[in-house]
């Protein structure tokens, strides 16, 4: 692993903030560190507009490859490019589900066909996606999904629930688990559909989270429609195609936002420094211990991603997403403690949250979403020590 960066590294993280400097500024200023962790309702509009200045700029998608519209950029410039989006104070990224989950599974799986129709609305901030993973009988238990896909005159016509599924109201297009052989349990007889949102078939209700927002959502297909070309692979591949996904999900497209977790550190310490706590020696001593393990997570970032170029699962990555849950879930706890009797006071109408208050609520989410902590360390143990894995109850 290079922790240095070349020449022409430095010379490129030079150019990524010329052009932010010269574009996260007019009607884009009140966009700068917005949009993050538990403020991700703010300014969605302005944000879809950012999203395709990025792409005017050719700053989406900079990991893919040359031919299907990205930079075909190296792990390390992908690294300083997100630090360097993260010190302008670069808005959460709405196609990041897109850019960092459904694009690189469409350039793993997808047929030339199925890549020149659809990655160019990612590539250019037009196309949002979401993820139809979860059930309420699916969660960690993925592969008990029970989402049908039926083929009917040459379509797949999709029935089933969906939850949690983040930015589904924002979405044109979901990518979905669904059973294409109904006899079939667990990973067999599995599909993955590429699902317009827009259509009679498909209804979004947003479910309220604890900051008071609805970043996701119940997602219902009453006979939805999937042409036969969106489906990704064939019938029966849909496990493999979901897991390689999960690939992307733990790898590069996680660094954007931990990039985002400085700011955040950033935050608590500028209010510690102006209430005074930050003199309690134990807050000084946990705002170092922040300090230091977000340092670690970078390194091993780096580390992970430059022995993983292919979406598949390193022992290092086993560990990353347990590691920077656990950080961030204790970021918003130490904020909290920075924040003193305040934290539980929200002060005047029309009675929004602070940032922090915020911050430590959605990170209660950290350890859930992309697999549970529990689940974290189960592979830790089964695939990274290869150790005897855990009995599983039988279906009914
Ligand atoms: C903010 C947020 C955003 C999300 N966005 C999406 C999205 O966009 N798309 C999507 O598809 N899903 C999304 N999810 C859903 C997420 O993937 C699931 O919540 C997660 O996989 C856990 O599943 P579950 O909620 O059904 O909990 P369960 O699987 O029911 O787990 C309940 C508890 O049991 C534990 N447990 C379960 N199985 C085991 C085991 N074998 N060993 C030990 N402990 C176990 C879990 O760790 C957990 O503590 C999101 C969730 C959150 C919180």
């Amino acid at each position: 692993m290079r922790l240095s960066f070349s020449e022409d590294d430095e010379r490129f993280r030079r150019e990524v903030a010329d052009w932010l400097r010269a574009n996260l500024c007019g009607e884009f200023e009140q966009i700068r560190f917005r949009g993050g962790p538990g403020d991700e309702h703010m300014f969605s509009g302005e944000r879809k507009r950012w999203e395709q200045r990025m792409a005017e700029g050719g700053w989406t998608c900079i990991g893919w490859p040359r031919e299907y519209g990205g930079r075909g950029a190296s792990i390390e410039q992908q690294v300083i490019f997100h630090e360097e989006y993260a010190r302008a104070g670069g808005p959460g990224r709405v196609g990041h589900i897109g850019e960092g989950l459904a694009g690189p599974t469409i350039i793993a799986f997808g047929t030339e066909e199925q890549k020149a129709r659809l990655l160019p609305g990612i590539r250019n901030g037009t196309e949002l996606w979401c993820q139809g993973y979860s059930e309420p009988g699916a969660g960690s238990d993925l592969a008990n999904v029970k989402t049908r896909a039926r083929l009917e005159n040459g379509r797949w016509l999709l029935n089933g629930q969906k939850v949690w599924t983040s930015l589904a109201h924002e979405s044109q297009w979901c990518f979905v688990i669904a059973r294409t052989d109904p006899e079939s349990v667990a990973h067999a007889g599995l599909g993955f559909f590429l699902v317009r949102m827009d259509q009679p078939g498909v209804t979004v209700r947003p479910i309220e989270q604890i900051t008071g927002t609805s970043e996701f959502n119940e997602v219902f297909f009453d006979d939805a429609v999937c042409d036969a070309g969106d489906m990704l692979g064939k019938p029966g591949d849909g496990w493999k195609i979901g897991m390689a996904l999960l690939g992307f999900e733990r790898g590069v497209s996680t660094l954007g936002q931990q990039m985002l977790f400085q700011n955040e550190l950033d935050e608590v310490i500028r209010i510690a420094q102006a209430n005074g706590r930050g003199k309690d020696p134990v807050i000084r001593q946990r705002i170092a211990d922040a300090w230091i393990g977000l340092r670690i997570m970078r390194y091993n970032a780096m580390r992970m991603l430059s022995g993983q170029q292919d979406g598949s699962l390193s022992r290092e990555a086993t560990a990353y997403k347990l590691y920077w849950a656990v950080w961030h879930r204790n970021l918003g706890k130490l904020a909290m403690d920075v924040l003193g009797p305040e934290a539980e006071v929200i002060a005047e109408a029309p009675y929004e949250l602070t940032r922090l208050q915020s911050l430590f609520l959605f990170t209660r989410s950290d350890t859930i979403y992309g697999g549970t902590n529990q689940i974290q360390r189960n592979i830790i143990a089964e695939r990274a020590l290869g150790m005897p894995k855990e009995p599983r109850p039988a279906r009914a």
